[in-house]
């Protein structure tokens, strides 16, 4: 232990309040006067002649050594030695007949020695017991035989053993006080500030920034899907990731900035003196990158990111709690955008955001009032024509908005909400697939979106074992789209669940292809039967030339493992055309049919399927404008691309109707 300077206990001295008058004060109240210092002298000079020190000190560390609780101070018998002489020396200096800075100043050591090693009080106010109780014998022994004197001087170490003992006391609580400030003001698993201090900072902050001109940036942090690693791998786990991500982001920033925990994996950074918004964003970039390298904790290794959202005083807010409120904002917005990125607070995101608590009550209730449906979009096989499948899309209107499925998705991910809404998505979309199979539109599959927390969640084999049987849908008719990312952050897991899943028939589609990160070999060892191209790369093809090779690579890639393709986002007849060369087994996008409610869907089900062998092409009548483009004159309801008469025909089959 380093020894204790001059400075600290200066300092904890004035902290305390112990100046020559407060000693006086105290000397005072115990009438502790200049006649108690000399009887305390005649007996210090006796116990030095007799050398009744080191008898104490004998006497004491046997006693002390007889307390388990105690031995476990003493590090070996070679500190023995030393600590009987500092002991002896200790309890001399109570009758040495000085007790005025220097004297403060020692037993103040002496209390923070023992605060900081965890001696507490009982066992060093037990040890002035014992002293007492020694001298009480030698003192009378030596002046017995003079009542008076023997009673005055046992008065006077009485006096002096209370003040001695007031200091040892004074600086234990003293350190203690400051454990527990540092306690009520750091956040127990990182050691960070937590909000009380940093809410200080932020204010002392604003004020510095007051009086400079310049600006204050606070940035929510937020990591991204954490809440999946503590749910699967226990929080021991998560504890340790958020404690690693918490050293990265301290070390990425400057010394006299502020990184507190909110909880949670929630952090705040305060970044004052501020001149240039160039120079927040590099500091967010920063952080982001910090958090790019994998985190090993045990056997498992991490990717993690977070999501930022950034407001700067004076401009976003005046106060804190203005401040905060829109960083908060800001970060739902980078969440929302696609996670792993800053966005800096904009006016207006207050209109056009709800504040996540908001959104969560709200998504509840939609769910009560039934305020949330699932609508279909075709998956038409690009060689036959037909639709082979549907996907589920969710969506919910509340009081005539729309809201998009990605602004509120990642939401209820993280609070969990995904899992009944998720169910009652699988639910719905069973239903009406068993509901189409009756009705004669044979060898349809539904596809259902799969988040994360479904997977991972323990009972979800059950839970859909359950939903097929209840519903009467048959393994084959559903599809389950799970993104990359599900399957690279918890593969054995993920694999296990998704095999017996297989097992039953269900077939297991990669979604949005391409944006996430996948090892071709983990690729291989799953269950999967299709890859589908995200839309963003499809987008493309016709003006991206890098786009274009991602999209063959990835139909190359698919087909070489036995996979099927889905291009995702087909939009117009370039792309399909583009797509179709390539020997793309399925596409699905705007260019065939937007999502649209069951009932509206059925329709064009039903007429797709006549485009089954057996199709008559007499009953189609569309009439040509030119090129692919015909008006469609069939009567509402019985095309299965046009919706209404008249409408502009923009049927993918369009040249093989007419080749035939
Ligand atoms: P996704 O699974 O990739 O779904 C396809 C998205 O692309 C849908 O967006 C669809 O409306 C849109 N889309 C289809 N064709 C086109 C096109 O030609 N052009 C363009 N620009 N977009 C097209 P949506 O419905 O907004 O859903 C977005 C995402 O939300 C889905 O992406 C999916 O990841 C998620 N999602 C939707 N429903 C559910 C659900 O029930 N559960 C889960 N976990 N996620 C869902
Ligand atoms: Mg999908
Ligand atoms: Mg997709």
């Amino acid at each position: 232990m380093s020894p204790i300077d001059r400075q600290t206990l200066d300092q904890i001295a004035a902290e305390i309040g112990l100046t020559a008058d407060e000693i006086a004060r105290r000397k005072e109240f115990l009438e502790f006067t200049e006649a108690d210092i000399e009887k305390l002298c005649d007996i210090h000079d006796h116990m030095t002649d007799v050398h009744l020190e080191d008898i104490f000190s004998e006497l004491f560390y046997t006693h002390l050594t007889a307390f388990p609780d105690l031995r476990a101070f003493i590090p070996d018998e070679a500190a023995v030695g030393r600590l009987m002489r500092i002991q002896a020396r200790y309890f001399m200096r109570l009758t040495a007949g000085d007790y005025g800075e220097s004297y403060v100043l020692d037993r103040l050591a002496v209390g923070l020695a023992h605060q900081r090693i965890g001696l507490e009080p009982r066992w060093y106010t037990g040890a002035y017991r014992k002293y007492l109780s020694f001298l009480l014998g030698s003192v009378y022994a030596h002046i017995g035989h003079d009542e008076g004197r023997f009673l005055a001087t046992y008065d006077a170490l009485l006096k002096v053993v209370f003040l001695d003992m007031e200091l040892a006391l004074d600086t234990y609580f003293h350190g203690d006080r400051q454990k527990l400030l540092h306690m009520a003001n750091h956040d127990a698993l990182t050691g960070l500030p937590n909000r009380m201090l940093l809410s200080d900072r932020i204010e002392r902050a604003l004020l510095q920034a007051h009086r400079d001109g310049n600006q204050v940036a606070l940035l929510f942090i937020d990591l991204d899907r954490f809440k999946n690693i503590n749910d699967a791998l226990g929080h021991p786990v998560g504890d340790a990731v958020i404690t690693e991500a918490a050293r990265r982001l301290v070390a990425a920033l400057r010394e006299e900035d502020t990184v507190a925990r909110l909880g949670g994996d929630e952090f705040v950074a305060v970044l004052s003196g501020m001149e240039r918004e160039e120079t927040i964003a590099i500091v967010a970039n920063k952080l982001l990158k910090s958090l790019e390298a994998p985190i090993a904790v045990a056997t498992h290794e991490f990717y993690i990111s977070a999501s930022i959202g950034i407001a700067v005083y004076p401009g976003d807010g005046a106060t804190q709690d203005v401040l905060m409120k829109n960083a908060d904002l800001a970060l739902y917005r980078a969440k929302q955008e696609g996670r792993n990125a800053f966005r800096f607070y904009q006016r207006g995101m207050n209109e056009l955001l709800m504040t996540r608590l908001n959104l969560e009550t709200r998504v509840r209730r939609a769910m009560e009032k039934g305020e949330l449906t699932l609508h279909y979009q075709p998956q038409v096989d690009l060689g036959s024509g037909q639709i082979v499948a549907v996907e589920g899309l969710l969506r919910w209107s509340s009081e005539g908005m729309f809201i998009p499925p990605l602004a509120f998705i990642p939401l209820i991910e993280e609070t969990g909400l995904i899992l009944p809404i998720g169910e009652w998505v699988l639910e719905t979309a069973c239903r009406q697939v068993a509901a189409w199979h009756a009705q004669g539109i044979l060898g349809l599959k539904v596809a259902v979106n799969l988040s994360m927390r479904q997977l991972w969640n323990k009972d979800f084999f059950d839970v859909v074992w359950r939903i097929l049987a209840q519903t009467g849908c048959r393994p084959e008719w559903l599809e389950l789209e799970i993104t990359e990312s599900i399957l690279m952050d918890n593969p054995t897991e993920a694999v296990s669940v998704l095999r017996k899943l297989a097992d039953l028939g269900v077939t297991i589609a990669i979604d949005d292809f391409g944006t996430g990160y996948s090892s071709l070999a983990y690729l291989k060892r799953f269950p999967v039967q299709s890859l589908k191209v995200d839309r963003t790369f499809v987008q493309n093809v016709s003006c991206d030339a890098d786009d274009a090779a991602i999209v063959r690579a990835v139909i190359a890639l698919a087909h070489s493992l036995d996979l099927k393709v889905v291009g995702e986002g087909v939009e117009d007849a370039a792309q399909l055309a583009f797509l179709s060369s390539l020997g793309c087994n399925l596409g699905q996008g705007y260019y065939f049919s937007t999502p649209l409610p069951a009932a509206e869907m059925t329709p064009m089900l039903l007429n797709a399927a006549s485009l089954a062998p057996g199709f008559d092409i007499r009953n189609c009548r569309v009439r040509w404008i030119g090129g692919r483009i015909a008006k469609c004159m069939v009567d509402k309801g019985a095309c299965p691309f046009a919706r209404v008469p008249g409408d502009l025909c923009e049927h993918p089959l369009v040249d093989r109707i007419t080749a035939m």
